[in-house]
């Protein structure tokens, strides 16, 4: 079986005392199909301590050169495309498709944008009558990801750190370490020098607190729950390193009755179940304007019952598994929450999908007639579930919408584009998708409120790795 270790220095290593494995497991199949070494507070020492000493270098050297090593790094990612697609299946469930042409492809689109906005980023300017600012390195970054967008994450946080000159220790999600491996092999591949970036596999309860505290350490990039966010940022607040966190979401999707229904709602309901409903900035609050809600609620449940499940080495539009077995029981509990509190369970429910037994499979699952206060419009799910809630006007609307501790995605539907306009401005997020429009490459990701403080993707996920430095009288 497949015994995954450890990156550092240039080397691919054992941990140095830690003997704990993991087992790596297949959430279609149940089955274990690799191990991963858990480092223990000797191995993240060795890791930090390699990232360290390679700053002093890497910081020192230009942009082009840095430029150069990512393009490099490009050239192997695409040479490795279908393997990390395959990972991604194996190690999440993913199915293949979407694997494919989704999430391995997020991995060039964000490298490219990354390097795009590289070429043309001024890392110093005249400001003031004779000053000039400086853009510099933050130092040594810890980079901690999750596993449901494994390699969009990791993408997101190395190419922009190594851009701006900084040295990392990448700690990738303990469910998803296949795809972080020949991720470091591309690293290695395009010879990005020793120590720059560095990978160790292991818990948050394990080695997180040793990570996130270590003096050497200058800025901690999270993305992840909003729990471990939390505890992230107090372990690292005692030496104010910089933290950007990424975090969780309940992102609402105001549906207008003006709105193109029938396109918008079925856009609608999938974008929320993509990825087994596994994403952070997924709608998965539909607000309906009262007057459309019985033809909306319709429309959904249509939708939602065309979807299907399916292996997810196989082709297709189909849904895979959740994560894990852990997840699938928070999940399970969640829906039973929703029935408990009175919500209208229009398709799906609690149990295993009937031919799915074996496998992490959840029922897609649809609520009418939810209030915004019931958990089950206030919590993330994390999996394939959409609640629906009438809304009597705009300002309704746009009420319900921030009334949550989130503020990642908001999404709104209506053919007016000064409605449009005039609703997008006052929501409470990140990112706001009108009629369903895609985020580009080159747009800032991130969250209001308990979704995180951070921004990602291309220049202003470059920014978050630099400091500002001011020298007066330089001119
Ligand atoms: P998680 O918080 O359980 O784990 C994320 C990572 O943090 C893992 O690598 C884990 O080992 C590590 N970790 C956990 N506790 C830690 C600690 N105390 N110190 C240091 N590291 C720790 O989250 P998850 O279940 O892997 O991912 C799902 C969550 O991530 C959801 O809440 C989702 O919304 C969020 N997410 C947010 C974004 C975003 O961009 N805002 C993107 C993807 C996922």
């Amino acid at each position: 079986m497949t015994k995954l270790n450890f990156y550092i220095n240039g080397n691919w290593c054992e941990p140095l005392t830690s003997t704990q494995l993991l087992d790596v497991i297949n959430p279609a199949t149940e089955a274990t199909f690799a191990e991963v070494c858990l480092a223990n507070a000797d191995d993240a020492e060795a890791a930090i301590n390699a990232a360290a000493n390679a700053f002093e270098t890497w910081s020192q050297t230009s942009l082009q050169q840095r430029i150069l090593k990512v393009e490099v790094f490009l050239a192997a990612y695409q040479k490795h495309y279908e393997s990390m697609a395959k990972a991604i299946t194996e190690e999440m469930g993913a199915p293949a498709s979407m694997s494919y042409d989704i999430q391995t492809e997020t991995g060039v689109g964000h490298t490219q944008a990354h390097l795009e906005y590289a070429r043309t980023n001024l890392l110093d300017e005249p400001i003031g009558e004779y000053g000039q600012l400086f853009k510099e390195p933050i130092g040594v970054c810890v980079l901690i990801t999750p596993w449901n967008w494994p390699i969009n994450q990791i993408i997101c946080k190395v190419i922009p750190a190594l851009l701006a000159g900084c040295t990392m220790v990448l700690k990738p999600s303990e469910l998803t370490p296949i795809s972080a491996q020949l991720f470091a092999e591309c690293i290695h591949e395009a010879g990005i020098p020793e120590g720059v970036f560095n990978m160790i596999h292991g818990t948050g309860a394990g080695i997180g607190d040793y990570m996130t505290s270590h003096p050497l350490v200058d800025m901690v990039s999270f993305t992840g729950s909003t729990r471990a966010g939390v505890e992230i940022a107090k372990s690292a607040a005692a030496s104010v390193k910089r933290v950007s966190q990424e975090l969780g979401g309940k992102s609402a999707n105001i549906i207008f009755a003006d709105a193109d229904l029938s396109a918008q709602v079925e856009l609608g309901v999938q974008a929320c179940m993509l990825n087994s409903g596994q994403s952070c900035d997924a709608p998965t609050r539909m607000l309906v304007e009262a007057s459309v809600y019985d033809q909306v609620a319709a429309l959904a449940l249509a939708t939602v019952e065309t979807i299907t499940l399916g292996n997810p080495q196989q082709q297709g539009d189909h849904l895979g598994p959740v994560i894990s077995q852990p997840h699938w029981h928070k999940v399970q509990g969640l829906i039973q929450v929703g029935i408990d509190e009175g919500a209208t369970l229009l398709t799906g429910g609690v149990g295993k999908p009937q031919g799915f037994e074996q496998g992490y499979y959840v029922k897609p699952t649809l609520f009418g007639d939810v209030n915004n206060a019931m958990a089950i419009a206030q919590e993330e799910v994390f999996g394939p579930v959409l609640v629906l809630i009438p809304f009597a006007d705009e300002a309704e609307a746009i009420s319900i919408a921030n009334d949550s501790p989130y503020g990642l995605g908001a999404y709104v539907s209506t053919q007016d584009m000064d409605k449009a306009h005039r609703v997008a401005r006052q929501l409470r997020a990140g990112t706001v998708h009108i009629n369903m429009a895609d985020l580009e490459y080159c747009m800032p990701f991130g969250g209001y409120k308990q979704s995180g403080n951070g921004r990602e993707y291309a220049g202003f996920g470059l920014h978050e790795f630099q400091e500002i430095k001011a020298i007066a009288g330089y001119r």
